[in-house]
């Protein structure tokens, strides 16, 4: 009697009315496929958006898990643990940077940017605060990543915002230039992809722009590389496409293999003014989180993977692609790698509905594109199903 009950009560009714959640609830997953409740299979075309890259309990991963679980899962940042060292080396490693901050998520990660940022700015000159980020840019939940997210509906009934963020529309070098000229900006924050609203890259203008301002300016310049980073356009790192640094780079996502942890990684110079008790967090460089990292950065990095989601991307596009031409409904396929996005000619909702009824997640992003963001280890033939029941949704 009180399990049947039970089972008819709608889980939205236990949680805080942040998420548009609906069924399935999940029990497991292998690689691109996850299981829910019922037993039904359904093709993860979304890697809980950007997060499982490997695919979910990718064997590496899970050897790690039980590893690491068996030895320390918690020290204090009063001293080290030897995974976040090796996290820590490895980052620095393969990018430009010399110094790395550890945290928990994206929008810590942009807190942290913004930190270091004005704190450096500061020593420069008192009124040197002024942050720009860029008009549907996506950068986190908490105040100073939402005050940098220049999206009205996310701040609407939570001003104010905080002081000193600007915002300027996107690709607009002009723009931008006329804004950064008004004031004295401690940072510049762009998604050199935005995610959120719908897989908009910035043109390589407006980055060169970006970069010979912010270093003559001696402007921090913050790459939020949290959903495009990490492989998932093709390069270890979106930045490299466009053949220039940036001095801050905020990571997260899938940086711990599905366990929460964020990374900021930067160029000394611009920490050099933080001093101990500056910045921090509890639970920040997890020695299980930051083990399943190195083995994450480990497995991406390798040259043949880069190529295989090159060429996989090439491949999902190619094949989306056919079906703007075949079916006259989509307006344009987008991105690079498998950070793809198919905008739709009309609504996308009924279209990601039916998607999901017949076993294929994939993401709405900005007003009227359908994401695919599948595990960087996708097959073709994996893709080729993704796509003949997207075609079916289409099509229905
Ligand atoms: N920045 C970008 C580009 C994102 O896509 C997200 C999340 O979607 C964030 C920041 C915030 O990350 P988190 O949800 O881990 O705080």
């Amino acid at each position: 009697m009180a399990s049947s009950s039970k089972k008819s009560i709608d889980p939205n009714s236990y949680f805080a009315n942040t998420y548009a959640r609906s069924a399935p609830a999940f029990v497991k997953g292998k690689g691109v496929q996850l299981v829910d409740e019922s037993g039904k299979q359904y093709l993860d075309f979304g890697s809980g958006v950007a997060v499982t890259a490997l695919g979910h309990t990718h064997p590496a991963l899970v050897k790690v898990l039980k590893e690491q679980g068996a030895k320390l899962l918690h020290v204090s940042n009063h001293y080290f643990a030897v995974p976040q060292i090796e996290l820590a080396k490895l980052l620095i490693k393969h990018s430009f940077g010399d110094k790395v901050f550890l945290c928990n998520s994206g929008t810590e990660a942009i807190e942290a940017c913004i930190k270091f940022a004005r704190k450096r700015a500061s020593a420069i000159s008192a009124n040197k605060y002024h942050v720009l980020s860029f008009v549907d840019g996506f950068h986190g939940r908490t105040y100073g990543a939402l005050s940098a997210t220049a999206q009205k509906k996310f701040h609407e009934g939570f001003g104010p915002m905080l002081e000193g963020f600007h915002y300027a529309p996107w690709n607009d070098v002009a723009a931008a230039k006329a804004i950064l000229d008004a004031h004295e900006f401690a940072a510049i924050i762009i998604e050199p992809i935005q995610g959120e609203s719908g897989i908009n890259a910035a043109t390589p203008e407006m980055i060169a722009f970006l970069r010979q301002y912010a270093t003559e300016k001696q402007i921090a310049l913050v790459f939020d590389e949290i959903q495009c980073g990490m492989a998932r356009t093709g390069t270890l790192w979106a930045y490299e496409q466009y053949g220039v640094a940036p001095d801050l780079m905020a990571l997260a996502k899938p940086l711990g293999g599905g366990l929460p942890l964020g990374a900021v990684v930067c160029k000394e110079e611009f920490v050099k003014t933080l001093a101990p008790g500056d910045h921090g967090t509890t639970f920040g460089g997890n020695p299980l989180a930051c083990a399943l990292g190195v083995e994450v950065l480990k497995l991406i990095a390798a040259k043949s993977f880069l190529a295989s989601v090159r060429q996989n991307g090439a491949y999902l596009k190619k094949q989306l692609q056919g079906l703007a031409k075949s079916t006259g409904r989509i307006k344009a396929v987008l991105g690079t790698g498998l950070m793809v996005g198919v905008r739709m000619n009309d609504d996308m909702t009924p279209i990601v509905a039916r998607c999901k009824a017949e076993g294929l997640l994939v993401l709405k992003a900005g007003n009227n594109t359908i994401r695919f963001l599948p595990p960087l280890t996708v097959t073709k033939k994996e893709i080729d199903k993704a796509v003949a029941v997207f075609a079916k949704a289409l099509t229905a």
